[in-house]
C-alpha cells in the first residue's frame, strides 16, 4: 500500500517537471515567432515582391488559381487558410509588405492551398477527423470527471472515465496529424518560394527560420497533450 502511494507521488512530481519544461518551451517557441518575424519585418526582399504576390504567384506555379487571398484586421501571425471556404486570411502586414517574414508566411499558407488542392493524405485524414474530434474534444473531460467520481461509489462506473480518455485521444491524434501538415506546409512554401525566383539563397534563410520557430509551437503543443495523456491513464489505472 505504501509502495504503491510512493510510486504515485514520484510520478506526480516526474509529470509536473515534464509539465514545467514544456511550458517554458512553449513560451520560448511563441516568443521566438515573434520575434523572428519581426526581425525580418525589417528585412525587404530585393524581388520587392508582397507576401501577397508571392502566395499567388506560388498557387499559379502550382495550377492553383481559384483560392482568393483576403487582408484581415487581425495583428501580426494572425494569418490562416480556411479550408471550408478554400481561402487565404492574410494580416495588412503579411499582405502588403515585401519582407522576408511576410513572403514566408504568406507563402506556408499558400503551401496548404496547393495541400488540400493536390489531395495531400495527412490534409485529407485531419480534414476527416475533425468533426468528430471536435466533439469528442467536448465530452472527454466531462466524462474523465464524472467517470472518477462516479467510480468512488461504485468501480464499475469507471470504465465513463476510459471512455472519455478514448475520446482525449482522439483529439491528440488530430494534433498529431497536424505536424506532417504544418511541416509540408513550410516545405512547400520554402521550395516554391525558390523555383519562383521570390527571394534570394540568403534571404531564404531568414524566411526557413520563421516558418521553423512556427513548427517548434505545433511540436510543443503537442508533446503537452501527449504527455497529458499519459497522466490520465495512469491516473486511471491507479484507481480500483
Ligand atoms: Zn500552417
Amino acid at each position: 500500500m505504501y509502495s504503491a502511494y510512493r510510486t504515485g507521488t514520484t510520478f506526480d512530481w516526474t509529470y509536473l517537471i515534464i509539465l514545467a519544461i514544456l511550458f517554458i518551451a512553449s513560451m520560448i517557441a511563441s516568443s521566438s515567432v515573434q520575434k523572428r518575424y519581426k526581425k525580418y519585418s525589417t528585412v525587404f526582399a530585393r524581388s520587392g515582391i508582397t507576401g501577397a504576390e508571392a502566395a499567388r504567384r506560388i498557387m499559379e506555379a502550382n495550377g492553383v488559381t481559384s483560392v482568393p487571398i483576403e487582408q484581415k484586421s487581425g495583428k501580426d501571425l494572425s494569418d490562416y487558410y480556411d479550408p471550408r471556404s478554400n481561402s487565404i486570411h492574410l494580416s495588412a502586414n503579411t499582405y502588403n509588405n515585401p519582407s522576408v517574414s511576410a513572403i514566408g508566411v504568406a507563402c506556408h499558407e499558400a503551401g496548404h492551398a496547393i495541400q488540400y488542392a493536390k489531395g495531400y493524405a495527412p490534409v485529407k485524414l485531419r480534414m476527416s477527423i475533425i468533426p468528430f474530434s471536435n466533439t469528442c474534444s467536448k465530452l472527454a473531460i466531462p466524462l474523465i470527471f464524472i467517470g472518477f467520481i462516479l467510480s468512488g461509489f461504485a468501480a464499475n462506473l469507471k470504465f465513463i472515465a476510459l471512455i472519455g480518455i478514448i475520446l482525449y485521444a482522439v483529439a491528440v491524434f488530430v494534433q498529431l496529424v497536424t505536424l506532417p501538415v504544418e511541416f509540408d506546409a513550410s516545405r512547400r512554401a520554402l521550395a516554391n518560394i525558390r523555383s519562383c525566383a521570390i527571394l534570394a539563397e540568403d534571404e531564404i534563410e531568414g524566411a526557413k527560420s520563421v516558418l521553423s520557430a512556427a513548427a517548434m509551437t505545433y511540436v510543443v503543443a503537442m508533446l503537452t497533450s501527449v504527455v497529458q495523456l499519459m497522466r490520465l491513464l495512469s491516473i486511471y489505472n491507479r484507481r480500483r
